[in-house]
């Protein structure tokens, strides 16, 4: 496949013994695969021993036909075809082996297309996080992960305190960069393995994945703090969040009573008077068995 400029091993199949394993990168500018993206045509060596610039794929090797994969003018990359034989792939047959590379390369592009809108409709178009949709299915997954594996799980709910204040003060445009610098902050200083979602309007939903409820009250406090402190261009004075923090199994084992504990705590924080972290109330009588 080709990408940035270079052309990696995606996958081989076949009884030939590959010199390259999946992931390496060809050597750039040489050989016939990078012949043949370079020309956008395919190239057919019946004796690649006598060729000074050929690159083995595999140790047999004696023939070989390299197929380049374009889609509307995109290299994607090129699909080679060894065979230990000399003289084994008929010129004639050249365009039609083309043909099938076409389709493939068809088929590529059309599944990279439906990674990317699959990929933009969990995004949110404000905060360039992930989107509610996203987080509903998360959850569901995290949910299932932590029953399987036993583990312990965190969900946080964060509320931006005053935020129609914030907007009537300071307008809607500035409001809008507020969200997306929280949303930034709160990305910087998470785990790649902690979920960030914009759950609505001024609302965040985060999953903290493989903690036990006390550390993710240290999480979200650390997360409160660096709010508070912050410098958002523009505004003259603090921002600040409220933050419910809901635990898996103890306040909750499904997803609806985790949320339902997070959104609770949530709202104590701001009975409580803002800018704090809450966590849920832990009785168990208000869960169902298990
Ligand atoms: P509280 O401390 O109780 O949370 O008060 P609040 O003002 O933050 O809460 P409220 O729910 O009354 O108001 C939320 C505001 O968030 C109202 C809405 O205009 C604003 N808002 C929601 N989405 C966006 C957005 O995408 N951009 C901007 N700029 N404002 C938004
Ligand atoms: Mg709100
Ligand atoms: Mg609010």
């Amino acid at each position: 496949m080709y990408d940035d400029g270079y052309l990696t091993v995606a996958h081989y199949r076949g009884k030939l013994t590959s010199r390259l394993s999946p992931g390496e990168r060809l050597p750039e500018s040489v050989g016939l695969c990078a012949r043949a993206l370079a020309n956008a045509a395919p190239v057919l060596d019946n004796r690649v021993r006598s060729n000074e610039g050929y690159v083995p794929g595999f140790e047999e090797t004696h023939s070989e036909v390299c197929l380049p994969l374009i889609s509307f003018s995109e290299p994607l990359g090129v699909l080679v075809l060894d065979s230990a034989k000399a003289d084994a792939f008929d010129p004639e047959e050249i365009h039609a082996m083309q043909a099938a590379a076409d389709v493939c390369a068809t088929a590529i592009q059309n599944a990279r297309h439906f990674e990317r809108a699959r990929n933009l409709a969990n995004v949110d178009g404000l905060t360039g996080i992930y989107n509610r949709r996203y987080f509903e299915q998360r959850i569901l997954e995290e949910l299932e992960r932590s029953v399987r594996y036993k583990g312990s799980m965190a969900l946080l709910m964060i509320d931006i305190d005053h935020f129609k204040k914030l907007n009537d003060e300071f307008g809607h445009l500035l409001g809008d960069e507020v969200l997306r610098q929280v949303s930034s902050i709160f990305e910087q200083h998470l785990r790649k393995l902690d979920v960030v979602c914009r759950y609505g309007g001024e609302e965040f939903a985060i999953l903290v994945p493989e903690t036990p409820g006390n550390r993710a009250m240290g999480v979200a406090e650390k997360l409160r703090r660096m709010i508070e402190g912050w410098n958002f261009p523009g505004v003259p004075r603090p921002v600040t969040i409220s933050v419910g923090v809901a635990e898996f199994p103890t306040d909750g084992r499904s997803r609806d009573e985790l949320m339902k504990a997070a959104d609770d705590a949530l709202y104590q924080a701001k009975q409580q008077g803002r800018n704090r972290v809450v966590a849920a109330h832990r009785t168990a009588s208000d869960l169902q068995p298990a």
